[in-house]
């Protein structure tokens, strides 16, 4: 069981929120096994954006403020694919393709899946 992280929680007056014995009852933080929001971390998205609301500036300052342009150039622009069809719900011609300049590589289904697969791009493999 974990508690949602939304720095406003308990003040959400919703009936599951009120926890505690007659005559103590008090809104309270909600607590699951599971929460679907924020990686797992609110209960829903008003917390999540009520934790985004007050924390966002700190964690702009902490990780760094994007302050110029970034580009997508054809050295980046390499994207995995693959057909889908629908009748037989299978998966084919597995590939990169560059959203710039749309050339293809054929890549097995393995090369695929592993997210640690890349194109060495400066070989020119
Ligand atoms: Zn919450």
């Amino acid at each position: 069981m974990k508690f949602c992280q939304g720095p406003d929680c308990h003040m959400h007056k919703t009936k599951d929120r009120i926890k505690g014995t007659k005559g103590s009852k008090t809104y309270q933080t909600r607590r699951r096994s599971k929460f679907y929001y924020g990686n797992g971390n609110f209960c829903d998205q008003r917390c999540l954006y009520d934790w985004i609301a007050q924390y966002i500036e700190q964690g702009l300052d902490h990780f760094g403020r994007t302050t110029q342009a970034k580009h997508l150039t054809q050295d980046n622009a390499w994207e995995k694919d693959y057909d889908w069809d629908w009748r037989s719900s299978t998966q084919s011609n597995w590939r990169y393709v560059n959203s710039i300049t749309k050339e293809q590589r054929p890549l097995t289904e393995a090369q695929y899946n592993d997210t640690n697969y890349t194109l060495n791009i400066n070989t020119g493999e």
